[in-house]
């Protein structure tokens, strides 16, 4: 095993010539000899920078009178890295190096955290280094999660395999140069991971036994479910297994707005009848929450009674009901709040929580993810099943597609396992790849114990760094008076209240501990002006702080538009120039996440991008040199022309035909209902559907979904009226239309819309008629 550390932290004099320092530099020999690494350092900062930066570290001997280095804390500098190691590492094996203090003077929690001490002088060096070289390999296995080390243990076994893939390990692509090229470049280990259901030793991801079964449940007790079930094809298969399995044909499903593509699968799969519920809305066009008064027994049963499908369904309420959680732009609803509210109306909630699966390894986001809605904080028979769906691969790490179901199953909609099964194998497949089962179980044991809280921390205080950074590069250039003023924003509160003393503080201001610890810093309090969301209550919806953003003139929160303005495409296109590709973008505001994988500063990247964008923009630079693949692909449009002269264009078109405006009507004024959603992809399957222009859509009905980029949420489902021409959804349409045969090189993104390449008009898929 060589890609193990030890970590040694004693004074600067155990390099000198006593007798002692002679002994732990044998003791390190036998380290190394046992084929450990060692880091050595002398004080506890260099300590802590090893302990941050090396996952690697597999023991550690700690002298306890190590000086604190850099490290301000009272402390001693061994008591300081005891603690380091306890709020990253679960476990790991500690060995005290005592110099004359007896071990009946160290305080309790020093000897509950250690696993032993070492005397240099007493016990031979090789003997000392052999514990702690076993140590340090008892906890390298200890730390594996159950499939992880079952998938290890098999592959050292070295045994010829005689089932599928037909590779046999990688054996297949030796035998030609382009398979030869793949095996390189993949490398031996993953081919030969990638094995057959077949091999018994390794369980089963249908049957959930052995090692994959127990990796199941270890998942399901870090995420604080009762039932975790594993998906290799992404959160889109998890919402559809959900959907199928919990509403029957021609029953209701209640469904956010605001919802994936792939929820709607769901319904077309199970035949569902859906009522749509609506999320608010705010000036700049980002979809917030769905609103309290939305999803109250009263607006539920109005808007199923108003719904025509509604109406003749088969079953009298609503069987099931699914939310985005967070949503898109990072905000997370108090989830026990939204189950008592939607327990008046049906029995099973699914939080589809696709970029949220970290929220339980942080205390800001407590009381905020579906699985924390359980027999405690809701007892009672009204207690609703919860179901929460997670892309792992999206925000924690594993391999793409690997996802996960969790359920908390109440008495009143029970989830018997062999049902559920049924669901998720009709969606499934009988050849799993057991990289991103282990990448799956690996993802949960990451998350497990203190390391996970420390993980997700880190995201949380570089979001928040850069937060606050840019608040101050606006008021530093407020304050030099010499040149045109900073534009950008981070749509955040402006104040917040430290909840200790009542102490309001400038958001810039506000210690980082408290932005990173306080959940009420990140409340949407009702009526604040930043966010601009009517209708809400106190602590009923939060922003997290690691969805970043950033705003750009033209636009407030409440939809008023000034005079010039900066629409993010343009400012999109100028980062993507510099390879920052943010996640997405919005009229006026731009998405940029701050994830698990940040490392310190990344973020200054992004800041210096920002700036350079100012400059360019305050000299009105040419736009052959600031988006020059622009220039190249539509010289007769963009030749010769500024950046500031596009940008007020845009923004003028915008502004003209009112976008934002027109959008946030197609969103709250929902096109009617026709038919149900299956109804369509039956008709679809045998031509009864065809492709319409925008021109002689009215009057038709959808038969396919229409989702618009910028923002990403449904305009319109299959079996919806598109209605007339001067309706919502056609104004919001043809508007978008416009403004892409405007704006070559900065077109929406539409699923659902085929755009011809040479006329630039839309085309949308709608029922024949009869
Ligand atoms: C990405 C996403 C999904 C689908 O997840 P995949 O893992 O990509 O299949 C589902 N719901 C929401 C809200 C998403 O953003």
């Amino acid at each position: 095993m060589t890609d193990s550390t030890i970590l040694i932290a004693v004074p600067e004099q155990a390099r000198g010539e006593g007798v002692g320092a002679g002994q732990l530099r044998r003791i390190r020999d036998g380290i190394e000899a046992g084929g450990c690494a060692v880091r050595w350092v002398s004080d506890a900062g260099d300590a802590d920078a090893v302990l941050r930066t090396e996952a690697g570290v597999a023991a550690a001997l700690v002298a306890w009178d190590l000086p604190a280095g850099g490290r301000a804390d009272a402390e001693s500098g061994g008591a300081a890295v005891l603690r380091h190691i306890g709020r990253r590492f679960h476990r790991l094996p500690v060995f005290l190096v005592m110099a004359d203090e007896g071990v009946r003077d160290l305080p309790l929690w020093v000897s509950e955290s250690v696993v032993g001490y070492v005397w240099p002088l007493e016990d031979t060096p090789s003997f000392i280094a052999g514990r702690v070289t076993a140590a340090a390999r008892a906890y390298q296995e200890a730390v594996l999660p159950p499939f992880f080390r079952a998938l290890r243990r098999f592959d050292d076994a070295h045994a010829y395999s005689w089932h599928t893939p037909a590779h046999a390990g990688g054996v297949a692509f030796l035998k030609s140069p382009v398979g030869r090229a793949f095996h390189d470049y993949f490398g031996e280990r993953l081919l030969r991971s990638d094995l057959s259901i077949s091999v018994e030793a390794l369980g089963s991801l249908f049957e959930h036994t052995g090692p994959i079964g127990e990796a199941e449940r270890n998942a399901a007790r870090v995420f604080g479910a009762d039932l975790t079930y594993f998906v290799l094809q992404g959160d889109s298969t998890c919402n559809r297994v959900v959907g199928h399995f919990s509403v029957a044909r021609d029953e209701i499903a209640l469904v956010d707005r605001n919802c994936h593509k792939s929820v709607l699968h769901g319904l077309v799969v199970s035949g569902a009848r859906p009522v749509y519920l609506v999320p608010t809305r705010n000036g700049y066009g980002l979809a917030g929450p769905l609103p309290p008064a939305e999803i109250d027994a009263a607006s539920v049963t109005a808007r199923i009674s108003s719904n025509p499908l509604a109406r003749e369904a088969s079953s009298e309420g609503a069987e099931y009901a699914v939310f985005t959680n967070s949503t898109y732009d990072g905000l997370c609803y108090d989830a026990l709040a939204t189950a008592r509210a939607f327990a008046a109306s049906t029995p099973r909630l699914h939080f589809d929580e696709a970029w949220f699966a970290y929220a339980r390894f942080h205390p800001l986001y407590a009381g905020r993810y579906g699985m924390s809605v359980g027999p405690a904080g809701f007892p009672g028979p009204e207690r609703p099943t919860v179901f929460a769906t997670q892309s792992t691969h999206k925000l924690l790490a594993a391999l793409s597609q690997s996802a996960m179901v969790h359920v908390r199953p109440a008495p009143r909609a029970p989830v018997e396992h062999h049902r559920f099964n049924e669901a998720l194998m009709m969606h499934g497949t009988t050849s799993p790849l057991y990289p991103m089962i282990a990448s799956l179980d690996v993802a949960a044991a990451m998350m497990d114990g203190p390391q996970g809280e420390c993980l997700v921390d880190e995201a949380v205080t570089e979001a928040v760094r850069f937060r606050q950074e840019m608040v101050r590069v606006r008021r530093r250039i407020e304050a030099a008076g010499d040149r045109p003023p900073w534009f950008f924003g981070v749509w955040q509160p402006d104040a917040v209240t430290d909840p200790a003393n009542g102490d309001r503080l400038p958001f810039e201001e506000a210690p980082a501990d408290l932005l990173r610890t306080e959940p009420s810093c990140w409340h949407l309090e009702p009526g604040a002006a930043w966010h601009g969301f009517p209708g809400l209550t106190r602590g009923y919806c939060m922003l997290d702080p690691v969805k970043v953003t950033l705003t750009c003139p033209g636009v407030d929160a409440t939809g008023d538009m000034a005079d010039w303005g900066i629409p993010a495409r343009v400012l999109t296109a100028y980062l993507a120039t510099r390879d920052i590709v943010v996640e997405k973008t919005d009229s006026y505001t731009t998405l940029v996440l701050f994830s698990m994988g940040i490392t310190k500063g990344k973020w200054g990247t992004l800041l210096d991008a920002l700036m350079d964008f100012k400059a360019l923009y305050d000299a009105d630079a040419p736009l052959d040199r600031v988006l020059p693949g622009l220039t190249a692909g539509h010289p007769g449009r963009y030749a010769g022309r500024g950046l500031r002269e596009l940008c007020q264009e845009m923004h003028g078109q915008l502004r003209s035909v009112r976008l934002v405006e027109l959008l946030d009507r197609a969103f709250q004024e929902l096109p009617a209902p026709v038919v149900p959603p299956q109804h369509c992809y039956q008709r679809l399957l045998r031509g009864g559907t065809e492709r319409v222009p925008l021109g002689q859509a009215s009057g038709r009905v959808a038969a396919a979904m229409v989702t618009v980029t910028p923002p990403g949420i449904p305009v319109l489902m299959p079996g919806e009226a598109v209605g007339d021409p001067d309706g919502p959804l056609l104004r919001y349409m043809s508007a978008l239309e416009s403004f892409d045969r405007r704006f070559p090189g900065f077109h929406s993104e539409t699923h659902g819309v085929e755009r011809d390449p040479d006329s630039g008009d839309y085309r949308i898929e709608c029922l024949r008629l009869a």
